[in-house]
């Protein structure tokens, strides 16, 4: 599965360590759940290592998990964090930002990002505290970004070109990618998952997801850092995030057109994807979500 572009060097506590390209590495944590054990980092975050300083992608899940993701970076530099992108709302992207700001790095955010984390902090920090535990929470001040932006956000560190966009969001509201040109690289934030099933909750938005996911396969890039799984190619990505949304959201409008009801909506056909990891957890509360997002529209 793994493209022969990206290279793995170590593992830091839970975070295995990619070299992707030349100055850019992936940090890969948990597929899975929050735990104790992996601090709440269960995503994939990104680091970009210039002559001037490095670029974080997302801040980790805990102050803890912030402190965990510096290791890593301490194994591939010395340079400091002189930005952290938030690439979403969810705890992951951001629940480190405190951290990384008291050493010194900027905060970036899209604006939804920032509204999203706002509107839900105190019920991701209940939520997170319950699966990784009071005594690993503690220390976490969940704090949004003090550069914001509407649609696109663009700015050079040593050299290095970064762009940020955000469309509609998906997965949550917020959720951005960060493009950079000349690398031909992508960090998909929770717009692309590999590996692991995508999950559809509440907030999410199959509709607005498809949208930010074509507007991201605009750019071709050929490398891709997901926000879930390891790094990967353009075909992968489509293949377990894009194809997935597309065909779910086929199969259930096709159900609800034949007055198909929410309680038999679970049984649709989704075995193509079932290798993915927490398919039996997730794919049938997906066609859930996509009936109740689909059914007046
Ligand atoms: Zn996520």
């Amino acid at each position: 599965m793994q493209p022969a572009f990206a290279k793995k060097l170590s593992k830091i506590g839970g975070l295995e360590v990619h070299l992707v390209t030349e100055n850019i590495y992936a940090f890969v944590g948990e597929l899975g759940q929050r735990s104790p054990e992996n601090l709440g980092n269960n995503a994939t975050f990104g680091l970009v290592v210039t002559s001037e300083g490095a670029v974080l992608i997302d801040s980790g899940g805990s102050r803890k998990g912030a402190i965990e993701i510096e290791k890593a970076i301490l194994s591939v530099t010395d340079k400091p964090v002189k930005y952290v992108i938030n690439t979403g709302g969810q705890d992951h992207r951001w629940f480190g930002n405190e951290y990384f700001r008291s050493k010194g790095a900027k905060i970036i955010s899209s604006v939804s990002a920032m509204e999203d984390q706002e509107e839900r902090t105190s019920i991701e920090y209940a939520v997170m505290a319950q699966l990784i535990g009071y005594g690993i929470i503690s220390g976490t001040e969940p704090e949004t970004a003090e550069i914001n932006f509407e649609e696109k956000y663009e700015f050079s560190l040593g050299g290095v070109k970064f762009e940020i966009h955000v469309l509609g969001g998906g997965h949550s509201a917020g959720d951005s990618f960060v493009w950079l040109a000349n690398q031909k690289l992508m960090f998909g934030g929770d717009i692309v998952f590999t590996e692991r099933l995508l999950a559809l909750r509440e907030i999410s938005s199959s509709g607005e997801w498809i949208k930010s996911f074509e507007a991201l396969s605009k750019f071709n890039p050929e490398f891709i850092i997901p926000g879930h799984g390891r790094p990967t190619t353009m075909a992968q990505a489509r293949k377990e995030t894009y194809d997935y949304l597309i065909y779910l959201r086929k199969t259930v409008k096709a159900h609800i057109n034949n007055e198909g009801a929410l309680s038999t909506v679970v049984g649709i056909d989704q075995s193509k994807w079932q290798y993915m990891a927490y398919f039996k957890e997730l794919a049938r509360r997906n066609a859930m979500a996509v009936y109740d997002e689909m059914e007046f529209e």
